[in-house]
């Protein structure tokens, strides 16, 4: 049996009674679009999320940071900085609010580099999207720190750190606005695309509100200039019952992560920060012969990923963000070396064991 790095038919066929209950309920109720379902859901995610005071749900994580970027003020002419090592999404988020990205570093842990992103400060920044890649937490004490003294607005992308935590906090309530993707093979994904931007901010909260449905305050009352990115009633009752086992799903994650870190010989395992609760959403290891190591799983029935094969920069379209001047060098080196192991909710120990074995026979 060949060892998947998602399987998502295998997760209805596991939980099809409950997720079958909730499409009925939407289909027989017959509203489809911001009803109760959605409602519901923002109430349960921010509850979830450690009791956060706005969870405003939308039509995807790109439009959730997009739409946050613009709630915060962001405007044409202003720069929004980023790590160069993410899903090309959070950069093309900030060019959707008009903004020009500038790229920042990571460092070995694959997080925003502190003095890389104080290095990338000029006097038009205005934001910072610290992205907590593969389901860790940024160092967000340090990153506050720099965003305060240059008055700097957070947005934190949290698509890939559903459930983890910094310091005892949830991964989207430590920055302006927190951003999340239910993206279907995410932590907690949908069946389809998905977004939810979360802030303790009642002013951001309402704009976003305005924002996410043509700028209406009331049906046909457009006191802003707003986008069409709502969720839906179907996604977000599948939400609602999905996130009922995020916990559950979380720790087995984490589990298949600790056999990782246990019995993996020949690469190097991902750097963890104390005082957080990763949850990897990717268990990322390097090894300099990647591509080899990569077909020889294959080969025996163990697929892999890279995420991402390529700097944001080193990517045809955004080739002119390369900085000139300073270095990305880290997130250069980790695309080149990174390969993301089998880790999902639905796999067994011994499937991960099996992984590790794999893994040091190959030479
Ligand atoms: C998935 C993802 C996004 C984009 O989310 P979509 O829902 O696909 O728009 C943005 N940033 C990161 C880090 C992601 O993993």
């Amino acid at each position: 049996m060949t060892i998947r790095t998602a399987d998502l038919a295998a997760e209805h066929a596991a939980y099809r009674r409950e997720i079958d209950a909730a499409v009925a309920r939407v289909l027989d109720r017959g509203i489809f679009i911001l009803g109760e379902e959605v409602s519901n859901f923002e109430k349960q995610f921010a509850s979830y999320l450690g009791g956060a005071k706005h969870v405003i749900a939308v039509a995807n994580g790109t439009e959730a940071l997009a739409l946050s970027l613009l709630a915060a003020g962001v405007k044409a002419g202003d720069e929004v900085i980023a790590p160069a090592l993410t899903a090309v999404p959070t950069i093309a988020a900030i060019e959707m609010a008009g903004a020009t990205p500038v790229l920042a570093d990571v460092d070995d842990h694959f997080c925003l580099d502190a003095d890389s992103l104080e290095h990338a400060i000029s006097v038009r920044t205005k934001a910072v999207i610290p992205v907590h890649l593969y389901g860790q937490p940024c160092r967000m004490d340090e990153i506050k720190e720099i965003a305060s003294r240059h008055g700097l607005a957070i947005v934190e992308d949290a698509c890939q750190a559903h459930g983890a935590e910094y310091k005892g906090r949830k991964a989207g309530t430590l920055g302006d606005a927190g951003c999340f993707s239910f993206y279907p093979t995410k932590n907690l994904g949908a069946y389809g695309d998905g977004g939810a931007v979360c802030t303790n901010s009642d002013e951001l909260a309402e704009k976003l509100l305005l924002l996410r449905n043509y700028g209406q305050r009331k049906r046909y009352e457009h006191v802003a200039k707003g986008w069409n990115s709502r969720l839906d009633e179907l996604q977000a009752a599948i939400l609602s019952a999905k996130l009922k086992h995020l916990e559950e799903w979380n720790e087995t994650r984490r589990l298949l992560a600790g056999i990782y870190f246990e019995k993996l010989r020949g690469v190097q395992l991902p750097k963890i920060y104390g005082q957080v609760k990763h949850v990897f959403h990717q268990f990322v290891v390097r090894s300099p012969s990647r591509d080899g190591l990569r077909a020889f799983l294959e080969e025996n029935g163990v697929l892999t990923d890279v995420h991402y094969p390529k700097a944001v920069h080193e990517q045809p379209a955004y080739a002119k963000l390369a900085p000139r001047g300073r270095s990305l060098a880290n997130s250069e080196r980790a695309a080149a070396e990174i390969v993301s192991l089998p880790v999902h909710h639905l796999l067994g120990k011994e499937d991960a064991e099996k992984v590790c074995g794999l893994v040091v026979e190959f030479k």
